[in-house]
């Protein structure tokens, strides 16, 4: 891993693309990894193959938002945010205000826990 590389260069670098809030979250406690409903963590990538950004989604069973820390794949904005999990999953930067999708959210348990859809 080269730390050589240019800026353009580096957003396309896996290693610069490393998500730490959730990890942080859970390591002080606020995530219990035992309790988590459903989590997905996908890399976005351009059409080269490309990873240009990546993004976790993470909701524990009794919660009503997600938690969802991503690496925006337009402008390579870090951020974090807790949303309403519904399909299909739509993430919306906060800097450069587009959404981009995440799809294949892998659920943990069947179940549906949640009341009916408002
Ligand atoms: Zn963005």
């Amino acid at each position: 891993m080269s730390k050589e590389l240019e800026d353009c260069e580096k957003v396309k670098g896996k290693e610069n693309l490393k998500l730490e809030k959730i990890n942080e979250m859970v390591k002080e406690g606020k995530i219990d990894p035992g309790n988590v409903k459903f989590t997905t963590w996908q890399d976005k990538k351009n059409d080269d193959g490309e990873i240009i950004g990546t993004v976790r989604v993470v909701q524990e069973e009794d919660e009503d938002l997600a938690k969802v820390e991503y690496i925006c794949p337009r402008c390579q904005n870090h951020g974090f945010r807790k949303t309403e999990y519904k399909r299909p999953f739509w993430v919306k930067c906060e800097n450069c205000e587009k959404s981009f999708s995440v799809p294949r959210l892998k659920d943990k348990v069947d179940r549906k826990k949640k009341g009916p859809d408002a």
